[in-house]
């Protein structure tokens, strides 16, 4: 789950990360009267989850409380990356020095979070990764101990930060690795983070991504979630309790099992497909869920052609059968459909879907295959 700017340095002010004074709005009136309460100049910052919204133009700085009226309208207005804006932070606008990157993410490989830094902070922090990887200084956190004095120590040095900073610095990533942990975060970010010019660290952005598996032991987060900034799609697979994640091919995908569905997904593509979605709808699945999946795999207008790959165990084949028919009653689709299933209550499934105008498979590869040639249109 992704969190806000705005709720992401909520989090970090609680581990004694600075923040810059501010407040969300909704309309401009209330980005007006938040710019009134600050006093001074102001920055408007769309509240949408993607990144890249400085260069997009989704931040902008406001000399008064006039300007920032007209600015918070401005941006109130604008679609990033296809997210409609629906709030703006008004934050106290900082003078800047420098900027900071500073970030922890899993790093699956060692097994461990990481910590990253860098003096080259700000928007162009992936090209910073990409052109020059040796600016950004990694440091390994072992999750029993935690973040270390000498390890904060280490990073300020390694990215030349003066000595004046180094104690404000340790406390900062302290309490971003604490926020980390504590929220079973798989990345929470500061980028910039900011040298002012009247010398003190600011965190003027915030980003943390909230592990899904962990959400039921945080309550006070999954309040934060924001569905009207995600894919409507999405929403609806987890009211059903569906693993959907909607990707760009044209091959819908329904599948038991996130392994199943994973394998689908690669033979698709080893046969020239582009996969719609990932979708798994779980062991012992009924059929209300099977056609709550193929509403929505059907509701994206790029799928060509779906697949059906079912591998019967605690699922039942003729369960999933009754699922399809009952959707296909309902939605009427127009696409080809290739269906394969195997295992428990096969043939019930099959004999089912006798005259259902699907095209059957015996194999992932031949599904697969079937699949590929008729979302190509043969
Ligand atoms: P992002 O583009 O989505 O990462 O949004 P950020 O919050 O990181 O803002 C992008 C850039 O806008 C920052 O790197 C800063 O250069 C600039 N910016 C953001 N807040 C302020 C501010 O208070 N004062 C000034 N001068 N610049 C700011
Ligand atoms: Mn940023």
């Amino acid at each position: 789950m992704k969190l806000h700017e705005y709720q992401s340095k909520q989090i970090f002010s609680k581990y004694s990360v600075p923040i810059p004074k501010g407040r969300v709005a909704a309309t401009a009136s209330e980005a007006r009267q938040i710019a009134e309460e600050l006093g001074g100049r102001v920055v408007i910052k769309s509240q949408v989850l993607v990144g890249g919204r400085g260069k997009a133009g989704g931040i902008k700085l406001a000399k008064d409380p006039n300007e920032a009226e007209q600015l918070a309208t401005q941006i109130l207005a604008m679609e990033i990356k296809g997210l409609p804006v629906r709030k703006v932070l008004v934050d106290e606008a900082a003078a800047i020095e420098q900027e900071i990157y500073l970030g922890i993410t899993n790093d699956r490989a060692a097994r461990k979070p990481v910590m990253m830094a860098s003096a080259a902070g700000g928007v162009d922090i992936e090209e910073v990764a990409v052109t020059t990887p040796e600016k950004i200084i990694k440091a390994h956190i072992d999750p029993l101990l935690g973040l270390r004095d000498y390890q904060s120590r280490d990073i300020a040095a390694s990215i030349d930060l003066s000595r004046d900073y180094w104690r404000d610095f340790g406390k900062i990533a302290k309490g971003l690795w604490e926020a980390y942990k504590a929220s079973d975060a798989t990345l929470a970010e500061i980028n910039p983070l900011v040298i002012t010019k009247d010398k003190r660290l600011v965190a003027l952005d915030g980003k943390m991504l909230i592990d899904d598996n962990a959400l039921f032991r945080h309550p006070d987060l999954v309040e934060m979630r924001d569905t009207d900034e995600e894919a409507p799609s999405e929403t609806e697979a987890r009211k059903y309790g569906l693993s959907f994640i909607k990707l760009d091919g044209n091959i819908g995908c329904m599948v038991n099992g996130a392994g199943l569905a994973m394998t689908s997904m690669d033979v698709i593509k080893l046969f020239g497909g582009e996969p719609a979605n990932f979708l798994d709808i779980g062991g012992g699945a009924s059929a209300d869920k099977v056609a709550a999946a193929m509403r929505i795999i059907l509701e994206d207008s790029n799928v060509k052609a779906v697949l059906y790959n079912i591998f019967g165990g605690i699922t039942r084949c003729d369960e999933v059968a009754k699922g399809i028919l009952a959707a296909m009653e309902e939605v009427k689709p127009k696409v080809p459909m290739v269906v394969r299933l195997v295992g428990t209550n096969a043939l019930e499934g099959r004999a089912l879907l006798a005259n259902a105008n699907m095209i059957t498979a015996e194999t992932l590869a031949d599904a697969a295959q079937k699949a590929v040639a008729v979302a190509k249109g043969a």
